[in-house]
């Protein structure tokens, strides 16, 4: 157990204040959830952000990992998990960006970081939030990604791990999670593996560092204020231009959240003055029904297989849905062909090869350009969160079907065509 302090939590819709302590909260709030049967995740009450806090951290390390930004954050420990996590390239797409006709579009690539995906932000956060309140083992329900940052940074950390998956996880993810050396469980439903988590954090002491209950609500709020730091890393890396929206693969909406906290805490230290959209880039498509018909409807939606498994929830949350309207933001669905096609675009046309759920974010990228959901003179920041190594051989059977089609059928085509980029056609 580290000595530390963890910031309060509270409901961002009926303002509850539950005790830091209480293991029930991976749960949400209580009073939302029997008032209008929604699980709402609680927001960590972080100290003000000024501007001293900021030019503090800009001082610091880069090589601090999240930690650099501690002021800002609401983990506070005197032993804080780091793996060098952050600061990561901020890369401009000519490639990409000049198909789409866009004058200033960029990629965060999170691929930088130490497993390879921008979770190990939260886990950097979530763990050592863990640790501070003497938890027994950490926990995570996850596909991949997740997991393995959470059983890395528990390994760090000297911390058991345990991870819930799906019996039929990519080889790969599962082979990640074990070397770290958690304890990785299958399953074959999502209420299964939230029942292994509930019961451990309930008997055992198990502290959750996922979404683990069903309707989802998401991360837990001190795991979710690890992404804060990619708000602040961007307004570092572009400080004389106002980012007009920010692209994020979407699932249980993480990700989105903390990035839109990040510049809330922005505009509140007057270090900004601007708003980006926040865009959430998905694959089912339920973020966008919700939003059209200003519900608060999560799902389930009726789903598909996916190549794009890291965020392939056939639920969104609460704090999805908020994070985008409150930032007067869009969604956009992309086609399982789109992804595909948009992965290969841009390792072809930019060098960087990204996982299926990332070139959702380039698909649908390409896609609000031509709808006019983004003008073509906005700053444009697409989140790529992870490496396309998580799962090659998607990539593999994709590019061998596209040379089938072109040798068969291809006889009008020109070289440009055929050579596996011509969906990028804007
Ligand atoms: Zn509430």
């Amino acid at each position: 157990m580290a000595h530390g302090w963890l910031a309060k939590l509270e409901c961002p819709r009926c303002c509850y204040r539950p005790e830091v302590k209480d293991a029930a909260n991976y749960l949400g709030c209580p009073r939302c959830r029997a008032e209008i049967g929604i699980p709402v995740n609680y927001l960590a009450m972080s100290a003000p952000a000024t501007g001293e806090k900021f030019d503090k951290a800009l001082a610091r390390d880069p090589n601090l990992g999240i930690w650099r930004w501690e002021s800002l954050l609401p983990v506070h420990s005197e032993a804080p998990i780091t793996l060098g996590e952050g600061n990561t390239p901020l890369i401009r797409l000519d490639g990409v960006g000049k198909r789409s006709k866009a004058g200033s579009l960029y990629l965060k690539n999170e691929a930088s970081n130490p497993t390879w995906t921008h979770k190990d932000r939260l886990s950097a956060a979530a763990v050592t939030a863990a640790s501070v309140l003497g938890a027994s083992a950490v926990v995570a329900a996850s596909t991949g990604n997740h997991g393995a940052s959470i059983a890395a940074y528990a390994a760090r950390g000297n911390m058991r791990c345990i991870i819930s998956t799906y019996t039929w996880a990519p080889e790969t993810m599962r082979t990640l999670m074990e070397v770290y050396g958690a304890e990785v469980h299958g399953f074959e439903r999502s209420e299964q593996r939230y029942e292994m988590i509930a019961v451990g954090a309930a008997e055992s002491g198990w502290y959750p560092c996922s979404n683990s209950t069903w309707p989802p609500v998401g991360s837990p709020p001190y795991g979710v204020d690890g992404y804060k730091t990619i708000a602040y890393e961007l307004w570092e890396q572009l400080p004389n231009q106002s980012i007009d929206a920010v692209v994020v693969p979407t699932g249980y909406g993480d990700c989105i959240r903390g990035i839109a906290r990040g510049f809330d805490d922005l505009r509140e230290a007057g270090v900004v003055d601007y708003s980006p959209k926040l865009i959430a880039a998905e694959v089912f498509g339920k973020i966008s029904r919700s939003l059209r018909s200003s519900s608060n409807d999560l799902g389930p939606e009726s789903v598909h297989p996916t190549t794009a498994f890291s965020i392939s929830n056939e639920c969104t949350t609460y704090q999805a849905l908020d994070a985008v309207r409150s930032n007067g933001g869009r969604a956009v669905s992309v086609s399982e062909e789109d992804i595909l096609g948009a992965q290969v675009d841009l390792a072809r046309l930019d060098g960087l090869y990204v996982e299926a759920s990332s070139a959702v974010a380039v698909a649908a990228v390409q896609q609000a350009f031509r709808s006019g959901i983004l003008h073509h003179d906005d700053t444009v920041v697409l989140v790529s969160t992870s490496s396309g190594l998580k799962d090659p051989g998607t990539t593999a059977e994709f590019l061998a079907q596209r040379k089938r089609r072109s040798d068969v059928g291809a006889s009008d085509a020109t070289p440009s065509q055929s050579d596996g980029i011509q969906r990028a056609d804007v």
